[in-house]
């Protein structure tokens, strides 16, 4: 259990406690101060971290903030499945996504190894998907010292045992742009990669982002017949047509908003918006949240650690962004970048698809779960 909770931790992205500015305070009218009136549903986050010991600080998390379920990530692996899911058992507003053993990547028959153990971690207990860290692509090395590609076959079963079994597969793959320039203090993102010097993927070293990108979308375009959740808004927020052109050639491709506010938001808010609305059914609210005995995370990390109080701002500060209208906001991830946002504004019938409904519909959620 202890490297599930270490390697998202160490190598999620993510941000640092929200110092952003306090909301406004609800309007008269009733509902928030950025969209008077507006009820909002049952949020469904398809994209937290939650370790064991975090489940009681989960359960006041969706309380304050209006979730009607989580999705966790980082549900665990062959040996830590079952155990995970006794733990979840009694909590059904929680549903677990499975993780691959990297360390096994040398056997032979790893891919169908993985493929079984996935179909062990679905039909005996009970996860919904499964969930591909950034290490394939860039860290992970086979016994020969060679890069492990995104697309590197030996996962094909594992691609086609979720697509057999019915289960999306969440898929990380490179970062933001300023993670390949130098980690100089004229990087936009250097409070981070100085914090995170493993972050930095600037070198000869390392494989090109787009090259990574380039070997996703093989992945995408050689498995039609499964699910991809590509994460961190299609994995390259800050390119609003190359996520476009994703989500018009591949059907199977969803994309989340995790811990990329700060990306979405500094693009023209009505692009943005119409992005939103053309593709309103294959957007997923998430965040990257991760709860556990060691610590909070809130999309990012920064060099202070967070606090419970932090996580209702983090929540709003989406709030804001999707529902509202406002210009030159805080996003909920400062140390990701010290620039503001651009809200957009959605119409009450696609926030509704990204809230909630999608998800629902991609992950077969029985609608009583989030009390409807
Ligand atoms: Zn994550």
């Amino acid at each position: 259990m202890v490297r599930h909770f270490i390697v998202p931790l160490v190598l999620a992205l993510a941000s640092g406690a929200c110092r952003s500015d306090p909301a406004p305070a609800p309007a008269p009218s009733g509902g928030p101060a950025w969209r008077p009136g507006y009820v909002r549903p049952p949020v469904i986050d398809v994209h937290g971290h939650i370790y064991p010991r975090g489940l009681a600080r989960l359960e006041r998390t969706m309380v304050d903030n209006g979730l009607g379920l989580m999705v966790n990530l980082s549900g665990g692996d062959g040996e830590t499945a079952a155990p995970m899911a006794e733990l979840t058992r009694t909590f059904p507003r929680m549903i677990n996504f499975f993780n691959v053993d990297w360390r096994r990547r040398a056997e032979p028959g790893f891919g169908e190894a993985m493929a079984a153990e996935l179909e062990t971690a679905v039909e005996q207990h009970g996860f919904r998907g499964l969930k591909i860290p950034k290490v394939l692509g860039l860290y992970l090395k086979d016994a020969e010292g060679r890069r492990v590609p995104v697309d590197w076959p030996e996962l094909d079963p594992l691609w086609q045992r979720a697509a057999a079994l019915g289960v999306p597969v969440a898929i990380h793959t490179a970062d933001p742009r300023a993670f390949w320039l130098p980690p100089t203090p004229d990087n936009e993102r250097y409070e981070e990669l100085a914090l995170h010097p493993r972050w930095s993927f600037h070198g000869p070293q390392w494989p090109d982002r787009l090259a990574l990108l380039g070997e996703l979308e093989n992945v995408f375009r050689k498995h039609p017949k499964t699910t991809f959740i590509s994460v961190h808004f299609g994995n390259n927020a800050e390119d609003l047509a190359y996520v476009a052109r994703i989500l018009d050639t591949y059907p199977n491709v969803y994309v989340d908003t995790a811990a990329r506010l700060g990306e979405i938001g500094r693009h023209p808010p009505d692009q943005v918006r119409a992005l939103f609305i053309a593709h309103k059914n294959r957007i997923l609210f998430g965040t990257d949240i991760g709860l556990s005995d060691r610590g909070i995370m809130l999309g990012s990390q920064g060099a202070e650690e967070p606090t419970e109080a932090d996580i209702r701002p983090f929540y709003e500060a989406h709030w804001r962004f999707f529902e509202g209208r406002e210009r030159g906001i805080p996003h909920p991830t400062p140390i990701q970048g010290r620039w503001t946002i651009d809200a957009i504004d959605l119409p009450d019938d696609v926030l509704e698809h990204v809230y909630w409904k999608n998800a629902a519909r991609l992950l077969k959620i029985d609608l009583a779960t989030l009390g409807r």
